[in-house]
């Protein structure tokens, strides 16, 4: 889960900005509507916390905007009066939610959570490919119908490559959205991970879901080898 804050206000960023990496969502902070829509551009967010007083422009127009241009991220508006006009025009602008400030954390994600399953119901908790199975709201993680217990970096890794599969997926890619770091140094830690994913979701099954593309990333897919081992059986049953 990859999530964009847009405040100018220094003491509210960080004290958003820290509670959200605490809990384990990988985090993003503009200061202001130019840099918030420039980062909405090039990154995909799941939700973005639109603050309504930027110093540039209006939330409000910056809300309409983003939807202007297809963003599809969840959006929930940070209004500092707690005027209905407000409310009605960020809801209007096509906020999926608002919160009146000063508010506690707590609150906060509260809303976060909500937004989230919400949106997971209407696309579907389950992530899957093969016999793999992946539910985004009980974190429960199954392959051949045996539960698998993963840490919460594992989680949202396997979270993302399912959420990619069948796609290669770079580790600048990885490290960007599930650590929420973008350094050279930071392979060797993706590869660690990727290994100790691939020990509880692959190990000793006849199919292989993580694969190595050279040069490239990984790739979550039946592989073809697999598909090929299928055949000779088929054949000798019929
Ligand atoms: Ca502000």
């Amino acid at each position: 889960m990859r999530i964009l804050i847009v405040e100018d206000e220094k003491k509210i960023a960080s004290f958003l900005f820290r509670g959200l990496k605490e809990e384990h969502y990988a985090v993003d902070v503009a200061e202001d509507a130019a840099q918030g829509l420039y980062l909405a551009d090039i990154n995909t967010y799941d939700l973005i916390v639109l603050d309504i007083m930027l110093p540039d422009r209006e939330g409000i127009s910056v809300c309409r905007d983003l939807r202007n241009k297809k963003v599809n991220a969840l959006i929930l508006m940070l209004t500092a009066r707690s005027s209905v006009n407000d409310k009605v025009n960020a809801l209007d602008a096509g906020a999926d939610d608002y919160l009146t400030k000063p508010f506690a954390f707590e609150e906060f994600l509260a809303r976060v959570r909500a937004l989230l399953r919400r949106e997971h119901r209407e696309k579907g908790n389950i992530l899957k490919i093969d016999d793999l199975e992946l539910d985004q709201v009980s974190h429960k993680v199954k392959r051949a119908g045996k539960e698998i217990v993963l840490t919460n970096k594992e989680f949202s890794l396997l979270q993302y490559l399912l959420i990619h599969q069948e796609q290669i997926v770079t580790r600048t890619m990885i490290s960007e959205h599930v650590w929420n770091e973008s350094f050279d140094s930071f392979t060797n830690v993706i590869d660690v991970h990727i290994n100790y994913l691939r020990s509880k979701i692959d190990k000793e099954q006849p199919c292989p879901l993580i694969h190595t593309v050279r040069g490239a990333g990984y790739i979550l897919k039946i592989s073809d080898d697999n598909k090929k081992e299928i055949l000779p059986k088929k054949r000798l049953a019929s």
